[in-house]
């Protein structure tokens, strides 16, 4: 052998006793899951003691005091920087107190499930790679097609969440209406301006921001008007412009309004355009008796959005789209790459890749099996039931608060409301209470702008917020009423 080669061995060698530390022995692992389990098992059985909200002066920062370097760390020390910097500053998505924006919660055994699927790393993005995980994904795809009355034909994608699952369901309504750049300016998109702010970034993103976009106007509870929608497209076609979209919204975040699906997809038929509905709050609410009411007709659509990690509590990064034919979805994502040739000689069933704009993924689906899997969907079903009660509830006790004015009768799980002050600015008031509400943190409620008035909401989806939650929620935003009435 030569000098060269022995040169080159000797550094693999060495190289290779450094890199060992990767592999963690047997002894290592148990130590350092035996750690995280105690941290986390210590997080759970606080987690209806803790705050739901943390105003740090810190923000986090001592993480930075720690900066990425050659050499490793003890898993205690490291634990105490994430105890410290991340579990505790800023907003807490895991506590039932979250009534905010939109929650979820984050269940256990979704955890389970991401634990595993990280440990096999199975490449769920190739039929071919991980059939398993691939024929998984499309199982859960399929369950939730026949939860939300989608035909057989239809496909999907389990995305990151409800944003990507938008721009994904609107490129595939541009294929399939089969927009052209220079017919752009003359293409016309239906809206209300309580669509989510993704929606009009997919928009852009898709490269539809020349298009004409049509503000629908809505009815007294923030719904889309059809007959004036019914107006525009007509008027629209009149003056020879190319209606080819409408996006409607199975819960708003805002006011968590349904627009009126039926009378929608009436209009999409007749005129042959695409209907988008964006269900990524609300679309889950199907699988209760209540729900399915409400959302009657969103089963019409030609994509449709629901977010996992919304509407069934998972944690964070879990989002799905749905599209009635699954070729059109396949039209817009499909593509080949000389390096993939085996992968594609070998299949017989779709790929997450072919359908989607992603090609390595994380394999969401085991954090979405497992939980429906071990627990069954009941208990979903139950829970989702109670959140719409909850709410309800919530509506009604508010107004037992003297000069509590509420918005609309809740569509779903989202109430708005604002106290109306003896003296002084109302805006300037609840803008006062929300902060003195976030600041005490027992509960985080947030707050919009609704037809220029500062209001509250509370948005009932954690699957850790019960009847006590939504007491103690009426208790603290009485307690900070008086006072900031006696300041
Ligand atoms: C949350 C939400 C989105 C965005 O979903 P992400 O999962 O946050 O990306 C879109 N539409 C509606 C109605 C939402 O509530």
């Amino acid at each position: 052998m030569n000098s060269g080669q022995e040169n080159i061995i000797d550094r693999i060698e060495y190289l290779e006793k450094i890199a060992l530390q990767l592999e963690p022995s047997a002894e290592n692992r148990a130590a350092l899951l035996n750690q995280i389990v105690k941290y986390s098992e210590d997080f759970i059985n606080r987690i209806y003691e803790i705050p739901a909200f943390v105003n740090s002066t810190d923000k986090g920062k001592g993480i930075l005091d720690y900066p990425i370097s050659e050499v490793g760390s003890d898993i205690t020390q490291l634990i105490n920087l994430i105890k410290h910097n991340i579990d505790r500053p800023g907003l807490n998505p895991a506590s039932g107190g979250h009534l905010g924006y939109i929650p979820g919660g984050g269940i256990y055994f979704s955890a389970l499930g991401d634990y595993l699927a990280a440990i096999f790393n199975r490449y769920a993005g190739i039929y071919f790679a991980g059939p398993g995980a691939v024929q998984m994904e499309h199982m859960l795809l399929d369950w939730m097609a026949e939860i939300v009355g989608y035909p057989q034909s239809s496909g999907g994608n389990l995305t990151s969440g409800g944003s990507i699952a938008n721009l994904i369901g609107i490129v595939a309504a541009r294929d399939a209406q089969n927009l052209k750049a220079a017919d752009f300016s003359r293409s016309v998109i239906y809206l209300t301006s309580q669509v989510h702010h993704s929606v009009d970034k997919a928009i852009r993103i898709a490269g539809l921001k020349e298009c004409v976009i049509r503000y629908v106007t809505m009815d007294g509870r923030f719904r889309m008007d059809p007959s004036d929608l019914e107006k525009q497209i007509t008027t629209d076609k009149n003056s020879g412009l190319n209606p080819f979209l409408i996006i409607a919204s199975a819960g708003t975040t805002d006011t968590g309004s349904v627009d009126p699906m039926q009378d929608i997809a009436d209009l999409a038929n007749q005129n042959n355009i695409w209907l988008h509905v964006d269900g990524a709050y609300g679309a889950f609410f199907v699988l209760c008796e209540e729900g399915k009411k409400i959302l009657n007709g969103m089963e019409r659509s030609d994509s449709l959005v629901m977010d996992p990690h919304k509407g069934l509590f998972l944690p964070y990064g879990s989002g799905a789209v749905l599209v009635r034919d699954k070729q059109k979805l396949f039209d817009s994502f499909w593509y080949q790459a000389n390096y993939m040739q085996d992968a594609l000689k070998a299949q017989d069933q779709l790929s997450p890749a072919d359908i989607s704009p992603e090609l390595t993924k994380h394999f969401r689906g085991l954090r979405l099996w497992l939980p429906l899997k071990l627990v069954g969907v009941a208990p979903f079903r139950a829970a989702l039931e109670e959140k719409i009660m909850l709410a309800r509830y919530f509506y009604h006790e508010i107004q037992k608060i003297e000069n509590i004015e509420t918005g609309h009768f809740p569509d779903l799980s989202v109430v708005t409301y604002r106290y109306l002050p003896k003296r002084g600015d109302a805006n300037l008031f609840n803008e006062k209470l929300v902060k003195a509400v976030q600041e005490d943190g027992r509960v985080f409620i947030s707050s919009t702008m609704i037809n220029g008035n500062f209001t509250l909401r509370l948005a009932v989806l954690s699957f850790r917020t019960h009847k006590k939650t939504i007491d103690l929620t009426i208790d603290i935003l009485k307690e900070k009423i008086d006072q900031l009435e006696r300041e």
